[in-house]
Parts: C-alpha cells; structure tokens; sequence
C-alpha cells in the first residue's frame, strides 16, 4: 500500500515548482494527508481560514500533481481539523526543506529527481543503459556516438542528434547516455526531459509570468537530454526559448542530446536557425535491427527477465517481426505470458500464435525452420547465455553443469563450458571456479588446457565446440 505521507510529501515537491515558496510554506505548512476513499482524497488543513484560501487558489493544481501519484484520485476535499496546529500531531506532513542548488531528491516515487528551484529530470531507468543496447550491424554508429557522448561530453558529438521510426531505441539510447554520464561523474547535473514536458513548462512560464525562471533553470544543466523533440513543430515560442538554451549550452560546452522520429532537416514548421542547431553536432539514424541482432536482443531480454527461452522459438519471432524491437519485446512478451498464465509450452506454434495475434499483416510461415543466423560478436557477455548453451548442446541441465557432479558424462561438457568462458569473455581461473561450485583455479586452468589439446587430435571435440560458438554467435 502506499503511504499517503510519502505521497503527500511528493506533491508538495511538486506544488513547489508551481506556487512560490512563501505561498507554500504559510498555506501548506502543517497540512496531513487525511484518507483516500473512492476516489476522493481528503486533506486537513488546520483553520477555516486556510481551508477557504487553498479552495480558492490551489485545488487544480492540487489535483493533477497528486494524480501523478495516485491516478484514481478524482477530486479532493478539505477537512479543517485544529488539532492539526498542534506540534505533536504526528499526522501533519513538514514541509520540504529549502533545496540548495544541485541537491537531489527523489521525487514522485523515484521517477523524477529534483537539483533544486524547479530544474527537474526524468530519473533514468536502470534497463536502459549503453551496454544492454544492442547495436548490430546497423546501429553501430550512434551506439558509438552515444558512448562517446557519455565518455566526454560536450566534445565532438554535441549536440548528438538520434532519430528514426518508433520503437527502435531512441529513448534507450539517450537514457543510456544519461545513466552513464552519472556513472562517469557524479556530481553532472544530467536533466532529461520530454519535449512535451519542456513545452508544457514554456507554456506555464508564459502563463505565470514565471518565464525568466524557467529560461534560467535549464541552464544549469551540465547535460541536457530532450527526446522527441518532433512535438516542437508551430510551437515559435517554445523553440524561440529551446534556440537560446541550446545554444548557450552548447556555449558554455555543456552536451545536448535530442531525439526524433525524423533528420532535422524533415522537422515541419521548425525555424531554420533551430533546425541547422540541431544538425551542427553530430545526427546519427537508428535503423530497424537485422535479424542476426533481432536474435540478440530476444536472448538479452530474456536474461534480463531471467527466463530460458529455445532458440527456436527466438529465431521464430526475430524472423517474422521485423519492424521494430518495442514489437519484438511485445512478442516475447505474450508469448512468456501465454506460458506463465495459461500454462502452454513454449513452443514455435505458440509464437506463430501470438505473432499472427498482434501482427495480423505479418504471413507466417506454418512450419517454421529457423534461417541460419550469421555469427554475431559482441553480445555473449556473462557465463549465462554460455552456460546455457553447453546445456542444451549436450542435454545436460545448467545445474548438473555447474555443480560438483564427477559423473563422467558431466565432465567433458563442464570442462568446454569452461574452456567457452574462458575463451569468449576472458574471465579469470578463479572467477571461473568460483562461478562453478567454488572449484579451485588449477582445476579450471586444467580443463582448459585439456580441452584445448583434445581439439588438436579429437575431431568431435572440435565439432562440439564450433557448435556451440556458433549458436552463440561467436564463432
Ligand atoms: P523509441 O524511443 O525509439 O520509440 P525505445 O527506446 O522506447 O524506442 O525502445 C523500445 C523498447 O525496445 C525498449 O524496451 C528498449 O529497451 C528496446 N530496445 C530498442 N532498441 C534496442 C536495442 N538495440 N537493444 C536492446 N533493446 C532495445
Ligand atoms: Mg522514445
């Protein structure tokens, strides 16, 4: 259940970029979030006098900063309870603390962060980073770009412009840039906002009279991240203002990413100072993934959810839904869903199910034989997807694999699987060991060199292992 405090405290975060802080503080000091029933949200605010005020003024904005939180809310009543004036009330919410610049605080249950006086950031998701980004053969640039970016900003890449169709990664991208940039240094004032947002925030300043402040604000940004900056279009206002903070950004050599669905120069009713500003830096495309990545990025979704999924059925998605990787994940989706809640097996049939479900315009092909797929570097990146392959090459399960079984049909596979991880991804011996059943380093450094001089003399040892590094894409 979520505590009505805490979300209390977030709308007064949030009614503090509205209303100004005198205003806040003699209004909204000692008030307490009193119940929430039926959609009505009750609040208690200590005299009849404040009750009338904040009826007059503030419920509007009260309303759309608590739906943020609590989506159900409809309305909201004021109770007045005199009680609430008394110090001891533990039920009265203080208000927040003055930010000082740069000081962050977790808004709206960790989906904004606050650097103080209004200048607020989308918080960036975890999944969304540079390494889970898989570029492919097609999106190697920006994914390079966007690195280059997150290692020295305000470098050579500024602004870095990403565009291209929906569902290819252009959220991903610029999120990852962000996550690593806070990684990088720390102390960066990384703000991500929407281009919606951003136009919203213009359209309020004007209203309020407020525009200096929002103009300032963006300006202490060490990096600014605007995505979907195609919602710009006819706003002249509100470009008039992105114009100057790009460019006194970009001025002070600050890193300015933008995304859209479409290359600067195809912006309709974008000024043309703005839309050569946004193609000074570096404009990158964002292309639909090959099927050798479409592979890829199946398997890395399915390690991210934890779930084993047969290459098969991969290869069957990656093959049919070539659109975007937003419809692959969907696929995966259903298809993970059709198995956990209605209990069927993960099966090519049941993918082309769910794939004819949601993309009715795709032909199927009813008895499906995965195309072989190209081998594709770069994406085995833990012992997982290695440990499973080994697994399934051999019928052996992962768990037999890796423990301290002395069966001898588990041994030649254990000791591969090690060689494979040592070879693909360079781990150490003890590493090695340890991610299996804590054997010691000499144990590990052993199979290794076994298997390696059994590929000089055992031709099946030498197939067994190209196999497998081919269905790993690392052959
Ligand atoms: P866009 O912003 O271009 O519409 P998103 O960034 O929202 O697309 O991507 C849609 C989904 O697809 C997200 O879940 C994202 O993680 C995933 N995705 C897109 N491209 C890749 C990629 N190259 N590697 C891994 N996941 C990707
Ligand atoms: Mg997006």
């Amino acid at each position: 259940m979520t505590d009505l405090r805490d979300v209390w405290k977030n709308v007064l975060l949030i009614l503090e970029t509205m209303i100004q802080r005198r205003n806040l503080v003699t209004w909204f000091q000692n008030t307490a979030p009193l119940k929430n029933e039926n959609g009505v949200f009750t609040l208690g605010v200590a005299s009849p006098f404040k009750k009338e005020w904040i009826q007059a003024r503030y419920m509007p904005a009260i309303l759309s900063s608590l739906q943020q939180f609590l989506p159900e809310v409809k309305e909201v009543v004021l109770e007045v309870d005199a009680r609430l004036d008394n110090v001891d009330d533990a039920r009265r919410v203080a208000m927040p603390v003055d930010a000082g610049a740069k000081r962050v605080r977790r808004v709206a249950q960790g989906q904004e962060v606050s650097f103080g006086d209004g200048l607020r950031s989308k918080t960036f998701q975890t999944r969304y980073r540079l390494d889970s980004f898989i570029a492919g053969r097609n999106n190697r640039l920006p994914h390079a770009a966007a690195s280059a970016a997150a290692t020295s900003p305000g470098g050579i890449y500024n602004p870095l412009f990403v565009f291209g169709n929906v569902g290819l990664g252009k959220t991903h991208l610029l999120q990852g840039v962000g996550n690593q940039l806070i990684k990088n240094f720390p102390d960066m004032c990384v703000v991500y906002v929407t281009a919606e947002r951003f136009v919203t925030e213009i359209i309020q300043g004007i209203r309020t009279k407020r525009m200096t402040e929002v103009k300032d604000k963006y300006r202490r940004a060490d990096c600014l991240i605007v995505d979907d900056i195609q919602f710009f279009g006819f706003k002249e206002t509100t470009q008039d203002e992105f114009f100057h903070t790009l460019n006194d950004l970009h001025d002070a050599g600050k890193q300015i990413l933008m995304s859209s669905d479409r290359p600067p120069k195809d912006l309709d009713g974008l000024d043309d100072r703005l839309r050569s500003r946004c193609g000074m830096g570096m404009v990158v495309e964002l292309l639909p993934p090959e099927y050798e990545t479409r592979i890829a990025i199946l398997q890395q979704k399915c390690a991210e959810a934890g779930v084993f999924v047969d290459q098969e059925v991969l290869s069957c998605i990656a093959f049919h839904v070539e659109t975007n990787v937003r419809d692959l994940d969907g696929v995966l989706k259903a298809v993970l869903a059709a198995q956990q809640f209605e209990g069927k097996t993960l099966t090519v049939e049941l993918a082309l199910e769910k794939i004819q479900q949601l993309h009715k315009a795709v032909e199927v092909r009813e008895s499906f034989v995965a195309p072989v797929a190209k081998p594709m570097r770069g994406f085995v990146r833990d012992i997982e997807p290695i440990v499973s392959a080994v697994s399934r090459y051999f019928r052996i399960s992962k768990q037999d694999l890796i423990s301290v079984d002395r069966r001898r049909e588990v041994l030649m596979p254990r000791q591969i699987c090690m060689y494979l991880i040592r070879e693909v991804l360079d781990e150490a011996y003890e590493k090695i060991g340890a991610d299996f059943g804590g054997k010691n380093h000499t144990t590990v450094l052993h199979a290794c060199n076994k298997i390696q001089s059994l590929m000089k003399e055992d031709q099946r040892v030498v197939r067994d292992v190209a196999a497998i590094k081919h269905e790993l894409g690392v052959a």
